[in-house]
Protein backbone atom coordinates (compact mmCIF):
# COMPACT_ATOMS: atom_id res chain seq x y z
CA UNK A 1 0.00 0.00 0.00
CA UNK A 2 1.19 3.73 -0.54
CA UNK A 3 1.35 5.44 2.90
CA UNK A 4 2.57 8.79 3.98
CA UNK A 5 4.00 9.38 7.45
CA UNK A 6 3.67 13.39 8.71
CA UNK A 7 6.34 13.78 11.62
CA UNK A 8 9.45 11.62 11.57
CA UNK A 9 9.77 11.40 15.42
CA UNK A 10 10.20 8.49 17.61
CA UNK A 11 6.86 7.17 16.47
CA UNK A 12 6.52 8.42 13.21
CA UNK A 13 10.26 7.46 11.63
CA UNK A 14 9.40 4.00 13.73
CA UNK A 15 6.78 3.41 12.01
CA UNK A 16 7.37 4.34 8.92
CA UNK A 17 10.66 2.38 9.02
CA UNK A 18 8.51 -0.64 10.16
CA UNK A 19 5.53 -0.51 7.47
CA UNK A 20 8.10 -0.03 4.87
CA UNK A 21 10.37 -3.22 6.09
CA UNK A 22 6.53 -4.99 5.47
CA UNK A 23 6.66 -4.53 2.21
CA UNK A 24 4.36 -1.11 1.82
CA UNK A 25 5.76 1.82 0.04
CA UNK A 26 6.33 4.46 2.16
CA UNK A 27 6.56 8.21 2.29
CA UNK A 28 8.12 9.75 4.99
CA UNK A 29 7.68 14.11 5.30
CA UNK A 30 8.71 16.11 8.02
CA UNK A 31 8.60 20.08 8.57
CA UNK A 32 12.08 19.63 9.69
CA UNK A 33 14.19 19.68 6.65
CA UNK A 34 17.34 18.94 8.55
CA UNK A 35 15.72 15.91 9.82
CA UNK A 36 14.27 14.36 6.63
CA UNK A 37 18.54 15.17 4.73
CA UNK A 38 19.37 12.67 7.74
CA UNK A 39 16.83 10.29 7.11
CA UNK A 40 17.62 10.09 3.40
CA UNK A 41 21.39 9.76 3.88
CA UNK A 42 20.36 6.67 5.87
CA UNK A 43 20.75 7.98 9.19
CA UNK A 44 18.69 7.41 11.96
CA UNK A 45 17.79 11.56 13.43
CA UNK A 46 17.55 9.36 17.07
CA UNK A 47 18.91 6.98 18.52
CA UNK A 48 17.03 3.71 18.46
CA UNK A 49 19.36 0.84 18.59
CA UNK A 50 17.75 -1.42 16.50
CA UNK A 51 16.45 0.62 13.99
CA UNK A 52 19.17 1.55 12.42
CA UNK A 53 20.02 -0.93 9.82
CA UNK A 54 16.50 -1.31 9.03
CA UNK A 55 16.05 1.83 7.72
CA UNK A 56 19.57 1.61 5.63
CA UNK A 57 17.64 -1.40 4.17
CA UNK A 58 14.39 0.64 3.47
CA UNK A 59 15.74 3.27 2.00
CA UNK A 60 18.17 1.65 -0.19
CA UNK A 61 15.23 -0.85 -1.31
CA UNK A 62 13.16 1.95 -2.40
CA UNK A 63 10.28 0.58 0.20
CA UNK A 64 10.60 3.74 2.38
CA UNK A 65 11.06 7.83 0.61
CA UNK A 66 11.41 10.86 1.88
CA UNK A 67 10.16 14.73 1.02
CA UNK A 68 10.52 17.92 1.89
CA UNK A 69 6.99 18.89 0.50
CA UNK A 70 3.44 17.68 2.24
CA UNK A 71 1.98 17.80 -1.16
CA UNK A 72 4.63 15.08 -2.72
CA UNK A 73 3.47 12.54 0.18
CA UNK A 74 -0.62 13.23 -0.55
CA UNK A 75 -0.60 12.90 -4.26
CA UNK A 76 1.49 9.71 -4.26
CA UNK A 77 -0.31 8.15 -1.03
CA UNK A 78 -3.75 6.86 -0.39
CA UNK A 79 -3.62 7.76 3.06
CA UNK A 80 -1.20 8.66 6.01
CA UNK A 81 -0.65 8.97 9.62
CA UNK A 82 -0.14 11.80 11.58
CA UNK A 83 2.83 10.96 13.87
CA UNK A 84 3.35 14.52 15.01
CA UNK A 85 4.13 15.73 18.70
CA UNK A 86 1.59 16.46 21.20
CA UNK A 87 3.05 18.23 24.56
CA UNK A 88 1.26 19.70 27.10
CA UNK A 89 1.14 23.46 27.29
CA UNK A 90 -0.12 25.16 30.83
CA UNK A 91 -1.14 21.48 31.41
CA UNK A 92 -3.14 20.91 28.67
CA UNK A 93 -2.29 18.88 25.30
CA UNK A 94 -0.80 21.57 22.89
CA UNK A 95 -2.46 20.54 19.42
CA UNK A 96 -0.58 22.80 17.60
CA UNK A 97 1.25 20.43 16.11
CA UNK A 98 -1.66 18.27 15.09
CA UNK A 99 -3.98 21.34 13.83
CA UNK A 100 -1.13 22.61 11.29
CA UNK A 101 -0.57 18.69 9.81
CA UNK A 102 -4.49 18.57 9.05
CA UNK A 103 -4.05 21.92 7.59
CA UNK A 104 -1.43 21.43 5.42
CA UNK A 105 -2.48 17.66 4.75
CA UNK A 106 -6.50 18.99 3.91
CA UNK A 107 -5.07 21.93 1.24
CA UNK A 108 -2.81 19.24 -0.02
CA UNK A 109 -5.78 16.92 -0.89
CA UNK A 110 -7.66 19.20 -2.64
CA UNK A 111 -4.69 20.55 -4.15
CA UNK A 112 -4.37 17.06 -5.56
CA UNK A 113 -8.34 16.81 -5.82
CA UNK A 114 -7.76 13.42 -4.19
CA UNK A 115 -10.94 11.70 -3.32
CA UNK A 116 -11.22 8.92 -0.35
CA UNK A 117 -8.06 9.64 1.28
CA UNK A 118 -7.81 8.35 4.66
CA UNK A 119 -6.39 10.17 7.50
CA UNK A 120 -4.68 8.48 10.44
CA UNK A 121 -4.26 10.18 13.66
CA UNK A 122 -1.16 8.55 15.15
CA UNK A 123 -0.46 11.15 17.37
CA UNK A 124 -1.86 10.95 21.16
CA UNK A 125 -4.82 13.69 21.50
CA UNK A 126 -7.79 13.52 24.51
CA UNK A 127 -10.76 11.62 23.86
CA UNK A 128 -12.83 13.96 21.46
CA UNK A 129 -10.17 15.72 19.73
CA UNK A 130 -10.91 13.95 16.51
CA UNK A 131 -14.44 14.51 16.16
CA UNK A 132 -15.17 17.38 17.67
CA UNK A 133 -11.91 19.42 16.11
CA UNK A 134 -10.51 17.30 13.34
CA UNK A 135 -13.71 16.23 11.58
CA UNK A 136 -15.11 19.23 11.54
CA UNK A 137 -12.46 21.21 9.81
CA UNK A 138 -11.67 18.57 7.72
CA UNK A 139 -15.11 18.51 6.13
CA UNK A 140 -14.96 22.09 5.92
CA UNK A 141 -12.08 22.17 3.90
CA UNK A 142 -12.37 19.25 1.54
CA UNK A 143 -15.02 18.80 -1.57
CA UNK A 144 -13.77 15.54 -1.77
CA UNK A 145 -14.81 12.17 0.44
CA UNK A 146 -12.25 11.58 2.59
CA UNK A 147 -11.84 8.96 5.76
CA UNK A 148 -10.38 9.55 8.91
CA UNK A 149 -9.49 7.11 11.98
CA UNK A 150 -7.29 6.99 15.63
CA UNK A 151 -4.50 4.02 15.75
CA UNK A 152 -2.96 5.16 19.11
CA UNK A 153 1.24 3.81 19.23
CA UNK A 154 1.53 1.68 22.08
CA UNK A 155 5.59 1.79 21.37
CA UNK A 156 8.31 2.42 24.06
CA UNK A 157 11.37 3.72 23.05
CA UNK A 158 14.46 2.00 23.48
CA UNK A 159 12.43 -1.08 22.29
CA UNK A 160 10.27 0.38 19.34
CA UNK A 161 11.11 -2.16 16.65
CA UNK A 162 11.11 -4.65 19.25
CA UNK A 163 7.18 -3.36 20.92
CA UNK A 164 6.28 -2.13 16.96
CA UNK A 165 6.26 -5.76 15.57
CA UNK A 166 4.64 -6.87 18.21
CA UNK A 167 1.77 -5.55 18.90
CA UNK A 168 -0.48 -6.69 21.62
CA UNK A 169 -3.27 -4.82 20.71
CA UNK A 170 -4.17 -2.99 17.35
CA UNK A 171 -6.55 -0.34 18.30
CA UNK A 172 -8.96 1.42 14.94
CA UNK A 173 -11.00 3.79 15.93
CA UNK A 174 -12.67 4.74 12.70
CA UNK A 175 -15.58 7.25 11.50
CA UNK A 176 -16.46 4.40 8.87
CA UNK A 177 -15.97 0.91 7.36
CA UNK A 178 -13.90 2.19 4.47
CA UNK A 179 -11.48 3.90 7.06
CA UNK A 180 -11.08 0.94 9.04
CA UNK A 181 -10.64 -1.28 6.33
CA UNK A 182 -7.70 0.84 4.73
CA UNK A 183 -5.90 0.43 8.34
CA UNK A 184 -6.30 -2.92 8.47
CA UNK A 185 -4.91 -3.38 5.47
CA UNK A 186 -1.66 -1.21 6.31
CA UNK A 187 -1.72 -3.83 9.83
CA UNK A 188 -2.52 -6.81 7.84
CA UNK A 189 0.71 -8.31 8.67
CA UNK A 190 -0.48 -8.74 12.18
CA UNK A 191 -3.61 -10.47 11.38
CA UNK A 192 -2.94 -12.56 14.38
CA UNK A 193 -2.75 -9.43 16.85
CA UNK A 194 -6.26 -8.81 18.70
CA UNK A 195 -7.78 -6.48 16.75
CA UNK A 196 -10.11 -3.53 18.69
CA UNK A 197 -12.14 -2.33 16.32
CA UNK A 198 -14.28 0.84 17.62
CA UNK A 199 -15.26 4.99 17.47
CA UNK A 200 -12.42 7.12 17.69
CA UNK A 201 -13.33 8.83 21.22
CA UNK A 202 -12.86 5.09 22.95
CA UNK A 203 -9.02 4.70 20.52
CA UNK A 204 -8.33 7.90 22.14
CA UNK A 205 -8.83 7.18 25.41
CA UNK A 206 -7.61 3.52 25.40
CA UNK A 207 -4.26 5.31 25.09
CA UNK A 208 -4.36 7.51 28.10
CA UNK A 209 -5.44 4.92 29.90
CA UNK A 210 -2.45 2.67 29.32
CA UNK A 211 -0.29 5.16 30.09
CA UNK A 212 -2.20 6.66 33.25
CA UNK A 213 -2.45 2.75 34.55
CA UNK A 214 1.99 2.20 33.97
CA UNK A 215 2.68 6.16 35.46
CA UNK A 216 0.06 4.64 38.50
CA UNK A 217 2.40 1.76 38.56
CA UNK A 218 5.07 4.09 39.72
CA UNK A 219 4.11 6.53 41.77
CA UNK A 220 2.08 3.06 43.77
CA UNK A 221 5.88 1.72 44.20
CA UNK A 222 7.30 5.15 45.07
CA UNK A 223 4.44 5.62 47.37
CA UNK A 224 5.40 2.53 49.20
CA UNK A 225 9.72 3.40 49.60
CA UNK A 226 8.35 6.51 51.03
CA UNK A 227 6.54 4.30 53.70
CA UNK A 228 9.64 1.66 53.99
CA UNK A 229 12.16 4.35 54.17
CA UNK A 230 10.75 5.26 57.55
CA UNK A 231 11.29 1.68 58.74
CA UNK A 232 14.96 0.67 58.81
CA UNK A 233 15.48 -2.75 57.53
CA UNK A 234 12.68 -2.68 54.61
CA UNK A 235 14.14 -2.69 51.36
CA UNK A 236 11.02 -1.91 49.56
CA UNK A 237 12.86 -3.99 46.05
CA UNK A 238 11.60 -7.01 48.00
CA UNK A 239 8.26 -5.64 49.32
CA UNK A 240 7.54 -5.62 45.23
CA UNK A 241 9.24 -8.49 44.40
CA UNK A 242 6.75 -10.74 47.09
CA UNK A 243 4.09 -8.75 45.47
CA UNK A 244 5.08 -9.63 42.40
CA UNK A 245 5.13 -13.21 43.23
CA UNK A 246 1.43 -13.01 43.89
CA UNK A 247 -0.40 -15.42 41.29
CA UNK A 248 -2.84 -12.76 40.48
CA UNK A 249 0.65 -11.14 38.96
CA UNK A 250 2.55 -13.88 37.93
CA UNK A 251 1.07 -16.83 36.08
CA UNK A 252 2.06 -20.33 36.66
CA UNK A 253 1.79 -22.31 33.45
CA UNK A 254 3.10 -26.07 33.18
CA UNK A 255 5.13 -25.23 36.30
CA UNK A 256 6.88 -21.94 34.54
CA UNK A 257 6.30 -18.95 36.17
CA UNK A 258 5.62 -16.17 33.87
CA UNK A 259 6.85 -13.19 35.72
CA UNK A 260 4.47 -10.38 33.43
CA UNK A 261 6.25 -7.01 31.76
CA UNK A 262 4.52 -4.86 34.63
CA UNK A 263 7.32 -5.80 37.03
CA UNK A 264 9.74 -3.17 35.10
CA UNK A 265 6.84 -0.73 36.69
CA UNK A 266 6.29 -1.71 40.24
CA UNK A 267 9.99 -0.18 41.70
CA UNK A 268 10.62 2.71 43.16
CA UNK A 269 13.26 4.65 41.86
CA UNK A 270 13.75 8.87 40.68
CA UNK A 271 10.32 8.79 39.09
CA UNK A 272 9.00 8.72 35.62
CA UNK A 273 9.55 10.93 32.71
CA UNK A 274 9.81 11.07 28.80
CA UNK A 275 7.52 12.67 26.17
CA UNK A 276 4.39 10.79 27.00
CA UNK A 277 3.51 9.50 30.81
CA UNK A 278 4.08 12.48 32.23
CA UNK A 279 2.79 14.98 29.95
CA UNK A 280 -0.39 12.40 29.10
CA UNK A 281 -1.48 12.29 32.60
CA UNK A 282 -1.68 15.91 33.09
CA UNK A 283 -3.55 16.28 30.15
CA UNK A 284 -6.22 13.84 30.44
CA UNK A 285 -6.79 14.73 34.19
CA UNK A 286 -6.92 18.41 33.02
CA UNK A 287 -9.55 17.14 30.22
CA UNK A 288 -11.43 15.36 33.04
CA UNK A 289 -11.17 18.46 35.44
CA UNK A 290 -12.35 21.02 32.93
CA UNK A 291 -15.68 18.72 32.57
CA UNK A 292 -15.42 19.22 36.33
CA UNK A 293 -14.91 15.44 36.99
CA UNK A 294 -12.40 14.68 40.02
CA UNK A 295 -9.46 12.27 39.83
CA UNK A 296 -8.05 12.09 43.09
CA UNK A 297 -5.91 9.05 41.52
CA UNK A 298 -4.50 10.68 38.86
CA UNK A 299 -3.49 13.95 40.81
CA UNK A 300 -2.01 11.66 43.31
CA UNK A 301 0.71 9.90 40.16
CA UNK A 302 1.51 13.19 39.45
CA UNK A 303 1.93 14.80 42.57
CA UNK A 304 3.82 11.50 43.80
CA UNK A 305 6.09 11.68 40.50
CA UNK A 306 7.04 15.45 41.32
CA UNK A 307 8.22 14.91 44.32
CA UNK A 308 10.88 11.97 43.61
CA UNK A 309 13.93 14.54 42.13
CA UNK A 310 12.77 16.57 45.46
CA UNK A 311 13.12 13.27 47.24
CA UNK A 312 16.91 12.62 46.12
CA UNK A 313 17.94 16.02 46.64
CA UNK A 314 16.67 16.22 50.58
CA UNK A 315 18.93 12.79 50.71
CA UNK A 316 21.81 14.10 49.01
CA UNK A 317 21.55 17.35 51.80
CA UNK A 318 20.97 14.71 54.54
CA UNK A 319 24.36 12.96 53.39
CA UNK A 320 26.57 16.47 52.99
CA UNK A 321 24.55 18.80 54.92
CA UNK A 322 24.25 22.33 53.12
CA UNK A 323 24.82 21.28 48.78
CA UNK A 324 26.82 25.10 48.40
CA UNK A 325 29.75 25.13 46.09
CA UNK A 326 29.59 21.25 46.51
CA UNK A 327 30.38 18.49 43.33
CA UNK A 328 27.73 16.31 42.31
CA UNK A 329 27.92 14.08 39.74
CA UNK A 330 24.96 13.10 37.79
CA UNK A 331 24.94 9.41 36.38
CA UNK A 332 22.62 9.23 33.46
CA UNK A 333 20.34 12.16 31.87
CA UNK A 334 17.76 10.74 29.71
CA UNK A 335 14.52 9.54 31.17
CA UNK A 336 15.65 5.83 30.60
CA UNK A 337 18.33 3.63 29.27
CA UNK A 338 18.47 2.96 25.52
CA UNK A 339 17.49 6.42 24.28
CA UNK A 340 18.76 9.60 24.03
CA UNK A 341 15.31 11.15 24.63
CA UNK A 342 15.86 13.61 27.92
CA UNK A 343 11.80 15.28 27.92
CA UNK A 344 10.83 15.50 31.45
CA UNK A 345 14.03 13.90 32.86
CA UNK A 346 13.81 13.24 36.29
CA UNK A 347 17.95 14.05 35.97
CA UNK A 348 17.29 17.22 34.76
CA UNK A 349 14.41 18.10 37.20
CA UNK A 350 16.91 17.23 39.73
CA UNK A 351 19.99 19.27 38.00
CA UNK A 352 17.80 22.44 38.31
CA UNK A 353 17.24 21.88 42.40
CA UNK A 354 20.74 21.47 42.65
CA UNK A 355 20.95 24.77 40.62
CA UNK A 356 18.84 26.59 43.11
CA UNK A 357 21.15 25.14 46.23
CA UNK A 358 24.09 26.28 44.06
CA UNK A 359 25.99 23.17 44.27
CA UNK A 360 28.38 22.37 41.21
CA UNK A 361 26.98 19.70 38.80
CA UNK A 362 28.60 17.45 36.54
CA UNK A 363 27.03 14.68 34.64
CA UNK A 364 27.39 12.31 32.62
CA UNK A 365 25.08 9.70 30.16
CA UNK A 366 26.49 7.27 27.72
CA UNK A 367 23.88 8.71 24.60
CA UNK A 368 24.35 12.92 25.08
CA UNK A 369 27.07 15.16 23.78
CA UNK A 370 27.13 18.55 24.13
CA UNK A 371 24.49 19.26 20.67
CA UNK A 372 21.75 17.39 22.76
CA UNK A 373 21.59 19.65 25.80
CA UNK A 374 21.78 23.15 23.67
CA UNK A 375 18.07 22.74 24.02
CA UNK A 376 18.36 23.07 28.20
CA UNK A 377 20.40 26.36 27.83
CA UNK A 378 18.69 27.21 31.17
CA UNK A 379 20.61 23.88 33.23
CA UNK A 380 24.32 25.41 34.04
CA UNK A 381 25.99 22.19 34.06
CA UNK A 382 29.24 20.36 32.94
CA UNK A 383 28.94 17.43 30.58
CA UNK A 384 31.40 14.68 31.11
CA UNK A 385 32.74 12.06 28.13
CA UNK A 386 33.29 9.34 30.81
CA UNK A 387 32.26 8.00 34.27
CA UNK A 388 35.56 8.88 35.47
CA UNK A 389 35.74 12.38 34.55
CA UNK A 390 32.47 12.72 36.05
CA UNK A 391 33.03 11.12 39.34
CA UNK A 392 36.59 12.90 39.66
CA UNK A 393 36.85 15.12 42.80
CA UNK A 394 32.71 14.38 43.41
CA UNK A 395 31.12 14.93 46.91
CA UNK A 396 28.41 12.94 46.05
CA UNK A 397 27.09 10.73 42.83
CA UNK A 398 23.92 9.94 42.24
CA UNK A 399 22.63 7.42 39.34
CA UNK A 400 18.93 8.19 37.71
CA UNK A 401 19.14 6.18 34.54
CA UNK A 402 19.88 2.69 34.66
CA UNK A 403 22.30 2.00 31.68
CA UNK A 404 24.18 -1.20 31.94
CA UNK A 405 27.43 1.04 31.72
CA UNK A 406 27.10 1.87 35.08
CA UNK A 407 26.89 -1.33 36.54
CA UNK A 408 30.59 -1.83 36.77
CA UNK A 409 30.44 1.10 39.01
CA UNK A 410 31.55 -0.16 42.68
CA UNK A 411 33.32 1.51 45.56
CA UNK A 412 36.86 1.11 43.99
CA UNK A 413 36.01 3.16 41.46
CA UNK A 414 34.46 6.02 44.06
CA UNK A 415 37.27 5.39 45.57
CA UNK A 416 39.98 6.42 43.25
CA UNK A 417 37.83 9.45 41.99
CA UNK A 418 35.93 10.81 44.08
CA UNK A 419 36.74 13.21 46.68
CA UNK A 420 34.00 11.52 48.69
CA UNK A 421 33.52 8.04 47.71
CA UNK A 422 29.47 8.08 48.04
CA UNK A 423 26.82 7.15 45.77
CA UNK A 424 23.04 7.29 45.95
CA UNK A 425 21.55 4.20 43.48
CA UNK A 426 18.00 6.62 42.16
CA UNK A 427 17.00 3.49 40.82
CA UNK A 428 18.23 0.32 42.58
CA UNK A 429 20.28 -0.72 39.51
CA UNK A 430 23.51 -1.68 41.35
CA UNK A 431 24.99 -4.27 43.19
CA UNK A 432 25.14 -3.42 46.79
CA UNK A 433 27.52 -6.05 48.02
CA UNK A 434 30.10 -4.08 45.59
CA UNK A 435 30.07 -1.24 48.20
CA UNK A 436 31.52 -0.90 51.16
CA UNK A 437 29.66 0.17 54.35
CA UNK A 438 28.03 4.14 53.95
CA UNK A 439 29.57 4.36 50.47
CA UNK A 440 26.13 3.29 49.05
CA UNK A 441 22.32 4.78 49.53
CA UNK A 442 19.51 3.15 47.59
CA UNK A 443 16.34 4.78 46.95
CA UNK A 444 13.43 2.86 48.75
CA UNK A 445 15.80 1.56 51.90
CA UNK A 446 17.14 2.78 55.15
CA UNK A 447 19.61 0.74 56.66
P1 LIG B 1 8.60 13.79 18.34
O1 LIG B 1 8.63 15.14 18.94
O2 LIG B 1 9.78 12.90 18.48
O3 LIG B 1 8.29 13.91 16.78
C1 LIG B 1 7.34 14.76 16.24
C2 LIG B 1 7.82 15.15 14.85
O4 LIG B 1 6.79 15.86 14.19
C3 LIG B 1 9.04 16.07 14.86
O5 LIG B 1 10.04 15.53 14.05
C4 LIG B 1 8.51 17.38 14.29
O6 LIG B 1 9.47 18.08 13.53
C5 LIG B 1 7.38 16.89 13.42
N1 LIG B 1 6.36 17.89 13.14
C6 LIG B 1 5.81 18.79 13.97
N2 LIG B 1 4.86 19.50 13.33
C7 LIG B 1 4.82 19.03 12.07
C8 LIG B 1 4.05 19.35 10.93
N3 LIG B 1 3.11 20.29 10.98
N4 LIG B 1 4.26 18.67 9.80
C9 LIG B 1 5.21 17.72 9.75
N5 LIG B 1 5.98 17.36 10.78
C10 LIG B 1 5.78 18.01 11.93
O7 LIG B 1 7.31 13.10 18.93
P2 LIG B 1 7.10 11.53 19.22
O8 LIG B 1 7.79 11.17 20.48
O9 LIG B 1 7.36 10.77 17.99
O10 LIG B 1 5.53 11.52 19.53
C11 LIG B 1 4.58 11.72 18.50
C12 LIG B 1 3.21 11.41 19.07
O11 LIG B 1 3.14 10.04 19.43
C13 LIG B 1 2.86 12.18 20.34
O12 LIG B 1 1.49 12.45 20.33
C14 LIG B 1 3.21 11.22 21.45
O13 LIG B 1 2.46 11.46 22.61
C15 LIG B 1 2.81 9.90 20.82
N6 LIG B 1 3.56 8.73 21.33
C16 LIG B 1 4.89 8.82 21.59
C17 LIG B 1 5.57 7.69 22.03
C18 LIG B 1 7.05 7.78 22.35
O14 LIG B 1 7.55 6.84 23.00
N7 LIG B 1 7.77 8.80 21.95
C19 LIG B 1 4.90 6.46 22.18
C20 LIG B 1 3.55 6.41 21.85
C21 LIG B 1 2.88 7.55 21.42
Amino acid sequence: MKVGIVGAGYVGLTTAICLASLGHKIIVYDKDREKIAKIKNKKMPFYEQSLQNLLEETISNGSLSTTKYINELIKNTDGCLICVGTPTKNNSIDLTQVIEATADIAQSIESNKKSNYIIILRSTVIPTTTRQKILPYLKEKLSQPFGLCVVPEFLREGQALEDFMNPDKIVIGSIDEKSKTFVEKIFEHFKNTMLISTNLETAELIKYTNNSFFSMLISFSNEIANIAEIIPGVDTFNVLKALISDKRITTNFNGTKIVPALETYLMPGCGFGGSCFPKDVQAILNYASSKKIKTPLLNAIIEINDERPRKIVSLAESILGSLQNKHISILGLTFKPNTDDMRSSPALEAIKLFQEKNAIVFAYDPMIRNEYVNDNKSLNFHLCNSIEECLTNSELAILFTNWSEFKSIDSKLLKMYMKNPVLIDGRGFLNENKFEKNCYFKIGYVE
